[in-house]
């Protein structure tokens, strides 16, 4: 599931590859995915137009088309982006495509359908509306301390919680807690200073690094937990068997020595 990373890989990649060049066609192949918005009036209010920059707010993507006019993307499940080229095919699970004037094209491409595209007129006014939190790369240490300070519950859940920070998912919350050695049941309440620094520390390492290296989880070192997460992982650090446990409806996966509940 697609998440800050992974989402700010998308963008870069749009922004290389889908900026200022004219939008001759919007071709829906599943009207599914389009929120609040019809095949037709998509069409109608892209064509001519041209992609001009992107902004990202946690997992969401916004592509600006006009003053008054963004694209609004999320990725769902498994929601990618593809450009292609004008003699090469979109992939058979495209559900959206646009296609430049030179016949390139950019293709939303989703095989499990719970991404989204909208129309929207303003990101601030549809960042308050979904009430969602503050960029978890936007945030200083003091308001993550903040946000964390004011809530009870197991951590894991509050890192995940869009209203409260906007970026993290499941398999990253993993990471960074694996990272800042806390158990993802420990109570927010009962984390010091010290640990919450060191908490905000590993959020922003895991998040950057994973940008770095494109989300590529090939290439991601082999002392994270990514890489062993899963049955029969062992811990990179001790060795020991990892254990999993449903934490904020997730699963969540956890060294049992290395990360003790606080
Ligand atoms: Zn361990």
């Amino acid at each position: 599931m697609p998440e800050l990373p992974e989402v700010e890989t998308f963008k870069r990649y749009l922004e290389s590859t889908s900026l200022h060049q004219r939008i001759r066609s919007v071709e829906v192949r599943d009207a599914y995915v389009l929120k609040r918005v019809s095949t037709r009036e998509l069409a109608r209010r892209l064509k001519g137009r041209r992609f001009e920059n992107s902004y990202r707010h946690g997992k969401h993507l916004f592509v600006r088309a006009d003053d008054e006019l963004w694209l609004r993307l999320h990725f769902g499940m498994t929601g990618s982006l593809d450009y292609v080229n004008h003699d090469e095919v979109a992939p058979k699970t495209a559900r959206v495509v646009f296609r430049f004037a030179d016949n390139c094209r950019l293709v939303f491409d989703d095989q499990r359908k719970f991404g989204e595209i909208e129309l929207i007129k303003d990101v601030d006014e549809f960042l308050q509306t979904r009430g969602l939190g503050p960029d978890a790369l936007g945030i200083s240490l003091s308001q993550f301390k903040a946000i964390l300070g004011k809530h009870r519950g197991a951590v894991k859940a509050i890192l995940l919680n869009q209203q409260l920070i906007a970026g993290i998912g499941n398999l990253y919350a993993d990471e960074i807690l694996f990272r800042a050695h806390v158990h993802p049941s420990t109570d927010a309440a009962r984390l010091s200073d010290k640990d919450l620094a060191r908490l905000f520390r590993a959020m922003r390492h895991v998040l950057e690094k994973a940008i770095a290296l494109k989300t590529d989880f090939n290439r991601l070192p082999k002392s994270w937990l990514l890489p062993h997460r899963g049955k029969r992982g062992r811990c990179p650090r001790c060795g020991r068997a990892l254990k999993s446990a449903t934490i904020g409806g997730r699963t969540a996966w956890f060294c049992v020595h290395c990360q003790k509940r606080i």
